[in-house]
């Protein structure tokens, strides 16, 4: 689960970790009513208006602005409320912005990063750090990858003293500002540790230019983006409270609702399975016979006809979705609870597309009578013996219909000039051909 920036900030201030002063907006009035009242207050001389939004890279697209002014931050508002906020991480499409971080601007002396996440590898949390932090992190981490520093810690002890001072010392830090660091690295490692995170970075973490009250600077985080293990939120409520259903898919809401795996894709052949293994070698045969698919779903082993029929409601619904296939393994999981929800779905929804269905396992003979008696009534449905005989029934089902459609659009407009057709067709033929010659 993911949470926002401003929840964020949030989580990282109850675990002593200094962050500027904000608050949330969701229109330009407020945010310049905000930064008025920041100014009064001599919290800052800048403000910085931010889009709330659950994907990175705010900064490069537009979505993370600097204002000096109440003015400045009801123009910077209510530009990127208008419209979609497009980043590298969003996809050309974008996201919409409907809330706003207005938070005291901070005079920047270096950016760093720090994050927490798992280390598959070694199965222990990791802290990984750099003092090449801020809006390049991901081209550092592929172009120059030592300078990020990685320290595994056990989940046991969390972070050890000696270890916070070396990565401390390795990112330059000296004096006060490794003090510093150095704290705000064991206040992280907490956070991360005691949420059930699988994500916490600040980055960046920033040094701030010294002044007479603080000559050292100060170091604080001014960003943060966090996700959590969906596993655990039984045990964190105040995480789970933090869900934003806004920037989640519906598909996989209703999903979580009927107790399915789901996680939408971008190919376009629906997959329905039980198991998460089996889902997953679905999806490689699917891909090794030229096609992607449009999603995973494990309905699991005991979901009932209800959820089944729930999920093919999902995957239908999918406007990409172009053919679907369904592999099932009877073990807990019966057949036929598929055949019959095979068959509520084709009545409630209709198969539109090809349908190649594998069923083996407990109960397959009668949900193959289900399946043949209903034939009449589903036209698309193909069975297959095999999983792979239904991977590659689907690819070539898929093809075919494209084709079909492909034919049927064509005829259309060159249907009625029929001397126009017989004239430009074969001279079109015949000139390409001898350009290729
Ligand atoms: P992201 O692009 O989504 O990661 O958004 P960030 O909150 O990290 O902001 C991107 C960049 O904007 C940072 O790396 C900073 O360089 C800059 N920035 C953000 N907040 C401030 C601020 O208070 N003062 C200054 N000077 N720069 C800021
Ligand atoms: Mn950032």
């Amino acid at each position: 689960m993911k949470i926002h920036e401003y929840q964020a900030r949030e989580l990282l201030a109850k675990f002593g970790i200094p962050v500027p002063a904000a608050t949330v907006v969701e229109n330009p009035v407020d945010a310049a009513r905000a930064v008025e009242d920041m100014m009064r207050r001599r919290q800052a001389k800048v403000a910085v208006i931010k889009a709330q939004v659950h994907a990175g890279g705010r900064g490069k697209g537009g979505g993370v602005r600097l204002v000096r002014g109440p003015e400045e931050a009801r123009k910077a508002a209510n530009d990127i409320l208008s419209k979609p906020l497009v980043t590298p991480q969003t996809g050309p499409k974008g996201v919409t912005v409907t809330k706003l971080l207005v938070a005291a601007g901070v005079d920047i002396a270096k950016e760093y990063y720090l994050g927490m996440a798992v280390d598959r590898a070694t199965g222990c949390p990791v802290l990984i750090a750099s003092a090449e932090g801020g809006v390049e992190i991901e081209e550092v981490a592929r172009k120059n990858p030592q300078a990020i520093v990685r320290e595994t810690i056990s989940p046991a002890t969390s972070l050890l003293p000696y270890q916070a001072r070396k990565i401390a010392y390795r990112l330059g830090f000296e004096g006060g500002q490794a003090r510093m660091a150095g704290k705000i690295m064991h206040q992280l490692a907490d956070l991360f540790i005691k949420t059930d995170a699988s994500l916490a970075e600040i980055n960046p973490l920033v040094v701030t230019k010294p002044t007479d009250e603080h000559p050292d600077g100060i170091v604080m985080a001014i960003d943060a983006k966090m996700n959590f293990d969906d596993n655990a939120l039984f045990r964190q409520q105040e995480i789970a409270a933090m869900a934003d259903p806004l920037e989640e898919d519906p598909g996989e809401l209703r999903a979580k609702r009927f107790g399915l795996s789901y996680i939408k894709l971008e190919g376009n052949i629906g997959c329905l399975v039980n198991g998460a293994g089996l889902a997953m070698a679905t999806m490689d045969l699917i891909k090794l016979y030229g096609k992607e698919p449009a999603n995973f779903l494990d309905v699991g082993g005991s979901a009932s006809e209800e959820a089944v029929t729930e999920a093919f409601r999902i995957i239908l619904e999918d406007k990409k979705v172009k053919g679907v296939l369904v592999n099932i393994f009877g073990g807990i999981m019966k057949c036929d609870t598929i055949a019959a929800a095979i068959v509520s779905a084709a009545k409630d929804v209709g198969f539109k597309v090809p349908l190649v269905v594998r069923l083996e396992g407990t109960n397959v003979d009668v949900a193959r009578q289900i399946l043949e008696k209903a034939s009449r009534d589903i036209p698309m449905l193909q069975p297959a013996h095999d999983l792979a005989d239904a991977a590659r029934k689907i690819a070539e089902a898929v093809d075919a219909a494209a084709r079909a459609k492909r034919a049927a659009g064509h005829k259309k407009p060159s249907n009625p000039p029929a001397a126009l057709k017989k004239t430009t067709t074969p001279a079109r033929k015949t000139s390409r051909k001898r350009r290729t010659a």
